[in-house]
């Protein structure tokens, strides 16, 4: 009787569990589902109202920038022959941004095309120019995802193709197919697909435009200096105080190397001192220059690495001169189509001396360059010595040719 008893109450308390737990069971499948239900609409709604806001800011900007057809920019005709005239705004096709330019800066390089009125790989006019930019997306053609209107960015002037036997071994500098992208004067430029895919970085917040725009030329110096392979406790001779001269000491300076600046015009002097030089060598006469940049070193022994950044065939026959016995040479400024040089080559055999010359950047070295910049530590206004309008472009090349104390100037649109 008794076990009859127990065993109708054991299976009555099993009964109330099953129940009591199935209940369970279906109030937590219940709450769950609810959950996932509000979830998806929370979501599904935030979707909705970002794309809302997204779709919005677009139409106004598309507004802003296509209810003009024509912008300002710089035209190169020819030989010393810059036009300010009204183009079309670009539009962006698949891939590509159309950035609002904040600053463009002068360069060197344009300079040279300023002067010679051509480039024989990128310009030939009448051609927009000027490739050193920082400004903000304004449109962003279809499938772009890493960007949007509003962001603020730094177009490289050029990207690697990623395929070719160069690209393939990491010498993307020399890839075979190498796109250009000029167009940095002017209130508006197109980014090309493939520089938008592996060549447009995100500025940091702290970072100006200005500032950011230095990330082409700063790691075509950052490659330079990395190329010529420096060991610590290194003296490094930079020769030639233009602004990729400058920008190299400033890089070798910052990285604890002992920096001689060889520079030729008074306005140098300081700004290489400014950016980290020990010790800056003026003089016009080269002989002089050799030797009083080896009585900077021990015994006159000659320095360990000699990067020339001029361009022309004296210097190049300098920096070799200049090195220690198992030297490094970069001959990293690049002459004119067709220039020859004449090199000791007993010094350069029984010398054991290693010679380099570095083109262009990588996408690496242009991240590590912005890097640089953000950083804080790279003077990066100490480069930029003067601002002035898209309509004085003309003025303000004309002054770069004389040379004075002017690194860059910044054009602002
Ligand atoms: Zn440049
Ligand atoms: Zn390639």
């Amino acid at each position: 009787m008794a076990n009859t008893v127990k065993a109708v109450i054991l299976r009555g308390r099993k009964t109330v569990e099953n129940v009591v737990e199935g209940g369970l069971d279906t109030v937590e499948t219940v709450v769950e589902a609810g959950l996932n239900t509000v979830e998806t609409v929370v979501v599904e709604g935030r979707k909705k109202v970002e794309t809302a806001v997204h779709q919005g800011r677009r139409t106004v900007e598309n507004v802003l920038l296509h209810g003009r057809t024509t912008m300002k920019a710089a035209v190169l005709h020819g030989r010393e022959d810059i036009r300010i005239e009204a183009v079309p705004v670009p539009e962006a096709g698949p891939g590509e941004l159309i950035v609002s330019v904040g600053a463009a800066l002068t360069c060197g390089t344009d300079l040279k095309v300023f002067r010679r009125g051509y480039h024989a790989r990128m310009i030939v006019p009448p051609a927009l120019f000027g490739h050193e930019l920082a400004g903000t997306v304004v449109e962003a053609g279809e499938g772009v995802t890493g960007f949007a209107p509003g962001d603020r960015v730094v177009a490289l002037n050029s990207a690697p193709c990623g395929q070719c036997y160069f690209c393939a071994r990491g010498q993307e500098n020399l890839c075979d197919d190498l796109l250009f992208n000029n167009g940095a004067y002017a209130e508006f430029i197109r980014i090309p697909a493939r520089i938008v895919a592996k060549n447009t970085l995100h500025i940091p917040a702290q970072v100006p435009l200005e500032h950011a725009a230095l990330t082409e030329p700063l790691a075509c110096a950052v490659h330079g200096f990395a190329d010529s392979h420096p060991h610590p406790g290194d003296t490094v001779a930079v020769i030639g105080g233009g602004p990729l001269g400058l920008m190299i000491l400033h890089v070798a300076a910052l990285a604890g190397y002992r920096v001689i600046a060889v520079v030729k015009h008074d306005g140098q002097v300081e700004a290489a001192r400014q950016l980290g030089a020990a010790h800056v060598v003026q003089a016009t006469n080269i002989r002089k220059a050799i030797r009083e940049t080896r009585a900077l070193t021990e015994k006159d022994r000659g320095v360990d690495i000699a990067i020339e950044a001029v361009g022309v065939p004296e210097s190049w026959e300098e920096a070799v001169e200049m090195v220690r016995k198992g030297g490094t040479v970069n001959f990293f400024g690049g002459c004119a189509v067709g220039t020859h040089v004449t090199l000791d080559t007993n010094r350069i055999h029984y010398s054991d001396i290693t010679m380099h010359a570095t083109f262009h950047h990588t996408p690496a070295m242009c991240r590590e360059a912005l890097d640089l910049i953000a950083s804080g530590r790279f003077q990066a206004s100490a480069f930029i010595t003067g601002h002035a309008h898209l309509y004085e472009l003309n003025r303000v090349f004309e002054k770069l040719m004389n040379r004075g104390s002017e690194i860059k100037t910044a054009i602002v649109p």
